[in-house]
């Protein structure tokens, strides 16, 4: 039997640069387990679920992590058992787990001069 679709999405520099296809891929599973896992502060709590709501964004559930700590996404992904995550910064994209399959967005504050290309 297939897994069933278990997606994080990312907020800042993912979910933000381009609303409407996220849109359409959280609307598209019926199945699908879709969380929001974003650096955010809880006092953005508010105005981050209003603009969820406004692009029709489809979600199970929305957590709020310390975006210093590179770590608290990865292990959201194993506790949430994710087979999927979009995320943009390289930081939490090193500590998502192998069996988790990464779509890295790309966006304009991370990927100027071409140094998303060094390491
Ligand atoms: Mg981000």
């Amino acid at each position: 039997m297939a897994k069933k679709i278990r997606i994080g999405i990312d907020v800042d520099g993912t979910l933000t640069e381009y609303y409407q296809f996220f849109m359409r891929l959280t609307n598209s599973f019926p199945d699908g387990k879709f969380y929001i896992i974003t650096g955010r502060g809880e006092e953005f709590k508010r105005d981050t679920e209003n603009e969820l709501k406004l692009h029709h964004i489809k979600y199970d559930g929305i957590y709020y992590v310390d975006p210093t700590d590179w770590k608290a996404k990865g292990e959201l992904c194993k506790k949430l058992k994710l087979n999927i995550f979009f995320e943009d910064q390289n930081e939490h994209i090193e500590n998502i787990p192998d069996d988790v399959l990464v779509f890295r967005v790309r966006n304009d504050a991370n990927f100027k001069n071409g140094k998303w290309l060094d390491q």
